[in-house]
């Protein structure tokens, strides 16, 4: 009789680690899966993550946040340099367990002439000095263009980038060699309909994340003055 092969502890230990974040974004609500879910784009997909969900636990933020910081504490960090207003609950996170307590500043995203663009307050560029040492935080990586343009503008300051932390991303992106950690790295493979296995099997398609869009409850109120 053979041993079943041994699995490699550190790969395990790895793979349960993961299992138990994703378990953490179920709990926040934003991660679902074993679900039929129509993108944006028109493709199928049976796993899908809602960004502005994966922050509303602060304790499960402050977990997360700290498990990347732990990872980066080997390395002297003096800036965490979130990619926007919308990761900043997690840098301020992860800055806040990081050893070197470092600041946090953050970027902002925009389109100029049909192109991604990120920029940096210049107040916050100010605080980027040669041999600034700058930790990216990112909370889902997805094409990584963001984090990729972001590091190219905090290298042109002068400071070196320690490199990207992030919640989760696709596992095909490519950050240019950068040291990257992320909690969950995972691809979802999508579907074009008419080769949904979904579809075929006859499962109900969730089009909530696409019509919610369009039927939405009024999400702003205006200032009215009446005098
Ligand atoms: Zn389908």
């Amino acid at each position: 009789m053979s041993a079943a092969p041994r699995k490699d502890p550190v790969a395990v230990e790895a793979e349960v680690r993961e299992k138990i974040h994703l378990e953490i974004l179920k709990r926040t609500g934003a991660y679902h899966a074993n679900d039929h879910v129509l993108l944006p784009s028109g493709q199928h997909t049976s796993e899908y993550i809602e960004k502005t969900l994966v922050t509303t636990e602060p304790s499960f933020t402050e977990g997360l946040g700290a498990v990347i910081a732990k990872h980066f504490a080997q390395w002297p960090v003096d800036v965490v340099v979130s990619t926007g207003p919308g990761a900043l609950i997690l840098s301020h996170c992860v800055a806040r367990a990081h050893p070197s307590r470092p600041i946090v500043i953050y970027g902002t995203k925009g389109m100029s002439a049909g192109k991604r663009r990120v920029t940096l307050p210049v107040e916050f560029q100010r605080l980027l000095r040669p041999a600034t040492r700058a930790l990216v935080i990112e909370d889902l990586v997805s094409s990584g263009s963001t984090v990729n343009l972001l590091m190219q503008l905090v290298e042109q300051l002068g400071a070196q980038v320690v490199g990207v932390g992030c919640l989760w991303r696709r596992t095909s992106v490519d950050l240019d060699g950068r040291p990257v950690f992320s909690l969950v790295s995972r691809d979802f493979p999508t579907y074009r309909p008419d080769e949904c296995p979904l579809c075929r099997k006859g499962t109900p398609l969730n089009e909530e994340f696409v019509h919610r869009r369009h039927h939405r409850r009024p999400s702003s109120v205006q200032e009215t003055r009446t005098e």
